[in-house]
């Protein structure tokens, strides 16, 4: 308890899922959890989980996706905080189809949140991080940037490409105190990966060490660590939270 007593961190993707538990996390800890995304029904039910845990929650409405809503978000979150020690880029969506089926917008999309959200999300986070000479980037990739996955080139591309953008930002912001980690989610139970079939479930249970799916909690635990006093001499790395699959 306490390792974040008073930090402000930013979720993207809190409402519902992994993010929301990240952002659970993140105030259980004692840090101010500002989570963000486009439903802001979802957002107050994170907020109330969050208060009712005895916790601090601030709701902001964000699409990640688009330049001109992430500067209105990280502008409001400046004006209601006055600062921001870490940002949890989380917010992804999938468009599974096999590469020939492919159209261009399911290629597109993947890339313009997953990755894209990643991009001006820090970029707005940095300005004030570098002010302060302080600050923890974390970004939610996955295994399969790592390993790949039919039907998922797009997905995969779009989290493969996170991985080498928390690398170059870990190196350019290290000597200002900033750090960039990436987390790497194995199979997770949550509304994305419900719509899978029981045939591709039992398949991926069996090919996971631990032999059980992870839970948006084992993701955060990690987080809380990226995000935390102990990993600061931790940068530029990719933690996998995954039972086993990937080592
Ligand atoms: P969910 O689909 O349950 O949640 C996705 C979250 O992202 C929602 O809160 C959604 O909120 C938000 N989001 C999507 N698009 C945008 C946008 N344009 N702007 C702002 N927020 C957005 O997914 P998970 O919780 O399973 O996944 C969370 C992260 O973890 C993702 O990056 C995913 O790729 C990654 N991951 C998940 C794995 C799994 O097994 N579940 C495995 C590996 C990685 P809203 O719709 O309200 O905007």
């Amino acid at each position: 308890m306490g390792s974040l007593k008073d930090k402000v961190v930013l979720v993207t993707g809190a409402s519902r899922g992994i993010g929301r538990a990240i952002a659970q996390a993140v105030a259980a800890e004692g840090a101010v959890a500002v989570v963000a995304a486009r439903d802001e029904a979802k957002l107050a039910e994170t907020c109330a989980l969050i208060e009712a845990a005895g916790g601090r929650a601030s709701a902001l409405a964000i699409d990640v996706a688009s330049r001109g809503s992430v500067e209105t978000a990280f502008a409001k979150l400046l004006e209601a905080h006055g600062r921001i020690d870490g940002l949890v880029n989380n917010a992804g969506v999938t468009r599974d189809t096999l590469l020939l089926r492919m159209k261009d917008d399911d290629w597109e999309a993947p890339l313009k949140t997953n990755l894209g959200g990643a991009f001006l999300c820090t970029q707005a986070a940095l300005k004030p991080m570098l002010k302060q000479r302080a600050g923890r980037i974390v970004n939610i990739a996955s295994v399969v940037g790592v390993t790949g996955n039919p039907g998922q080139a797009n997905y995969a591309a779009s989290k493969a490409g996170l991985i080498g953008f928390t690398k170059s930002v870990a190196r350019e912001v290290a000597s200002r105190g900033i750090t960039c980690n990436a987390v790497t989610p194995g199979y997770i139970e949550t509304e994305m990966t419900a719509a899978m079939t029981d045939k591709a479930r039992e398949a991926m249970l069996s090919a996971i060490p631990l032999a059980r799916a992870g839970r948006g909690e084992d993701v955060a635990g990690a987080v809380v660590f990226l995000l935390s006093e102990s990993a600061s001499y931790v940068t530029g790395q990719v933690l996998g939270v995954d039972g086993g699959f990937h080592m």
